[in-house]
C-alpha cells in the first residue's frame, strides 16, 4: 500500500509509519547529541499524554537523556484494514518510541487507553505497584477536545471560543495555504464550563488523587501540566478565551495540589509549536508561521524536543543549586521566554499587520509550518521513504508483540 497525505481541515486522517518512525529517530540523534541529564530526584516518570507533541517530546527526553523508567499514557488508534485506514500518527510514534527504547534495555510501559477514564488510571497503578516503585514524576499533557466524567458517564465537548465578544481576526486556512479571516461567536456559560471540565484540572486531581490513595507517589514528587499565554493577537481566542478559562483552572488546581499534598505541581508555560492541538486554535497556524520566520532568523527556534529538553535542564539546575528559579514569580515554569523575548515580540506584531497573500512566503515561514504540520503525520522528515510500498505488518502495530498495553 502507498500511503499519502489526506488533509480534512486541520487534520490529516492518514499517517505514515516510516515517516512517524524517523521523528523518533530524530528526537533521539538530537537527544543524543546533547548532555545526559542527572536529575537524582527522578527516576519514574509517569506521562499523561505521551503519544505526540509536548507529551511524547517529555517522555523521550526522560527515556533518552534521563535513563528515568517510563510509564506513558495516549488515546491512540491502530489501522483498520477493513476500511483502508492507516493507525493515527501517535500510534506510530509509540510504537517506534517502543522498539528503540527496548533496543537501550530502556524501561517504558505504554498504555493505550482513555486518560479520563478510571480504568487506565487503575492500569497505571497496577504498573507501578508491580514495579515496586514510585512516581517521581508525573507530566500531564493532555490535549483533547471531549472528555467523558468516569463518575458520571457524561460526555463534555471543549471548545475553541472568546468570552464575552465575538473574536475577528485573519488566520490562514491549512488546505490551500492562503490568508482568510476567522469570525468566531462567543463561547455560551454551557460551553465555558464543558471546557473547563474537558481542559482544567479536574483530571489532573483525579490522577494525582489516585497515585497519593495508594501511597505510589514519592515523597516531594513533581507534577508538571502544561500551558500557553502567547502575545495580544492571540489573547482574545486563547487566553481570554474558553481554553484560557481551562488553562486558569488548571493552574489553580496545580496550586491546591501543593497545600493538599506534600509534593510540587507547576504549570509550565510553553513555546507556540505545531502540533495537532495547536492547529485546531484559529490564528495560531499564522501566529506560527510568523512566529517561527522570526526565531529561526535569529537562530533560537525550538521545537517540542528541545523545549522538552530544556525543561529537565531547569529540573536539573534546580536540584544542583538552591539559587535557581525554577519559576517566575506567579509560580510558572517559563519555557516560552524565547518566543516571548521583546525584539522577537516586535518583529512578529510588526509583520502580522503587514501579511498578505501576496508576501505570506517572504514575512512568515510558511513552508516550515507545512513541512512541521505534515511531519506530524510521519509524511516529510528528510530521510524517511515515505514514497514506496509500506507492507500490511507495518501498517498495523502489532501491540501485543510490542509490549504496548491496549484497554
Ligand atoms: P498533541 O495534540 O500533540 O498531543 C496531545 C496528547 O494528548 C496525545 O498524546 C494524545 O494521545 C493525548 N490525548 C488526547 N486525549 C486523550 C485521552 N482522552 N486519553 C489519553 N490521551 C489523550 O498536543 P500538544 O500540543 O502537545 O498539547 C499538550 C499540552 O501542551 C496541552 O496541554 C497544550 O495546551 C499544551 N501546550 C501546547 C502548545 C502548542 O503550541 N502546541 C503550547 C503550549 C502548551
Amino acid at each position: 500500500m502507498i500511503i499519502e497525505p489526506k488533509i480534512k481541515g486541520f487534520i490529516c486522517i492518514t499517517a505514515h509509519p516510516k515517516g512517524c518512525a524517523k521523528n523518533i529517530e530524530n528526537n533521539i540523534k538530537y537527544l543524543s547529541g546533547n548532555k545526559k541529564l542527572e536529575i537524582g530526584k527522578i527516576k519514574n516518570v509517569l506521562v499523561i499524554g505521551c503519544s505526540a507533541g509536548y507529551g511524547l517530546a517529555s517522555a523521550m527526553a526522560a527515556s533518552f537523556s534521563m535513563g528515568a523508567k517510563v510509564i506513558g499514557a495516549a488515546l491512540e488508534k491502530n489501522a483498520q484494514k477493513e476500511r483502508g485506514r492507516t493507525a493515527s500518527a501517535g500510534m506510530y510514534n509509540l510504537a517506534a518510541y517502543k522498539k528503540e527504547a527496548d533496543k537501550r534495555n530502556l524501561d517504558l510501559d505504554i498504555i493505550i487507553g482513555d486518560a479520563f477514564a478510571n480504568k487506565t488510571k487503575e492500569k497505571v497503578c497496577d504498573i507501578v505497584n508491580k514495579n515496586k516503585i514510585k512516581i517521581d514524576l508525573i507530566v500531564y499533557s493532555i490535549a483533547s477536545p471531549i472528555r467523558i466524567d468516569p463518575e458520571t458517564g457524561v460526555r463534555y465537548n471543549s471548545v475553541l471560543k472568546p468570552i464575552g465578544k465575538e473574536y475577528k481576526s485573519k488566520g490562514i486556512d491549512l488546505t490551500g495555504f492562503k490568508l482568510n479571516e476567522t469570525l468566531i461567536q462567543p463561547a455560551s456559560e454551557d460551553e465555558i464550563k464543558n471546557t473547563i471540565k474537558v481542559m482544567g484540572g479536574e483530571d489532573l486531581e483525579l490522577w494525582v488523587d489516585v497515585l497519593a490513595e495508594n501511597n505510589l507517589l514519592s515523597e516531594n514528587a513533581s507534577v508538571v501540566s502544561y500551558s500557553y499565554i502567547g502575545p495580544p493577537v492571540t489573547h482574545d481566542i486563547y487566553l481570554n478565551g474558553s481554553v484560557g478559562a481551562a488553562k486558569k483552572h488548571l493552574k489553580q488546581t496545580s496550586d491546591n495540589l501543593n497545600k493538599k499534598y506534600k509534593i510540587k505541581s507547576y504549570v509550565s508555560v510553553n513555546k507556540a509549536l505545531v502540533t495537532q492541538a495547536s492547529a485546531a486554535i484559529p490564528v495560531l497556524p499564522l501566529y506560527i508561521s510568523l512566529l517561527f520566520k522570526v526565531m529561526k532568523e535569529k537562530n533560537i527556534h525550538e521545537g517540542c524536543i528541545e523545549q522538552a529538553y530544556r525543561m529537565f535542564e531547569k529540573f536539573r539546575d534546580a536540584e544542583e543549586s538552591k539559587d535557581f528559579n525554577l519559576t517566575d514569580e506567579d509560580g510558572f515554569i517559563r519555557l516560552d521566554d524565547l518566543e516571548m523575548r521583546e525584539d522577537v515580540q516586535k518583529e512578529v506584531a510588526d509583520r502580522w499587520e503587514k501579511v498578505t497573500d501576496g508576501n505570506l512566503g517572504e514575512l512568515a515561514d510558511s513552508d516550515g509550518y507545512r513541512k512541521d504540520f505534515l511531519n506530524l503525520f510521519g509524511f516529510g522528515p528528510d530521510g524517511a521513504d515515505y514514497f514506496g510500498e509500506v507492507g500490511e505488518d507495518e501498517i498495523e502495530i502489532d501491540t501485543k508483540r510490542l509490549g504496548i498495553i491496549e484497554i
